[in-house]
């Protein structure tokens, strides 16, 4: 990425994403020892950081763990829909589905071989899932 196309990735954020994009970046070149700093030092850094791709953090976007694309918001799984959707081979059976004796089921995936849909996707709308933790319910 060059500085025209981060450009054009800033002027993209919502202004409050802006505002703390540039309060980062200020510090940042306290940090690096800039007394006076104006406003277009001030964006150039914000440029900076986004070429860096460190404005997603900064801004508190979340990373697929499996794309590592950045998203504004994840499901819990961590797993963006997208990828979600394109399903994952199970590294556990190798998308076989089969446990490690003939005729058992693997565990991950529940014998879809798929370890994101492990009740097979005509059930993807169900909540069943064998390693999670009953939801907590809010009092
Ligand atoms: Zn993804
Ligand atoms: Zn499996």
């Amino acid at each position: 990425m060059n500085a025209s196309e981060a450009c054009e990735v800033y002027n993209k954020l919502p202004e409050p994403h802006k505002l703390i994009l540039r309060e980062s970046a200020r510090d940042s070149l306290l940090a690096k020892g800039f007394e006076e700093i104006g406003s277009s030092d001030t964006s150039n850094e914000c440029f900076h950081l986004i070429m860096q791709e460190e404005h997603y953090e900064i801004l508190g976007y979340k990373q697929c763990e499996d794309c590592k694309e950045w998203f504004e918001e994840l499901p819990e799984s961590g797993i963006c829909e997208g990828c979600i959707d394109a399903g994952s081979i199970c590294p556990a059976c190798n998308g076989s589905g089969e446990g490690m004796y003939d005729g058992s089921t693997c565990r991950s995936c529940g014998g879809s071989g798929d370890e994101y849909h492990p009740n097979g996707r005509s059930r993807r709308g169900s909540r069943y899932d064998p390693d999670r933790e009953p939801e907590e319910v809010d009092a």
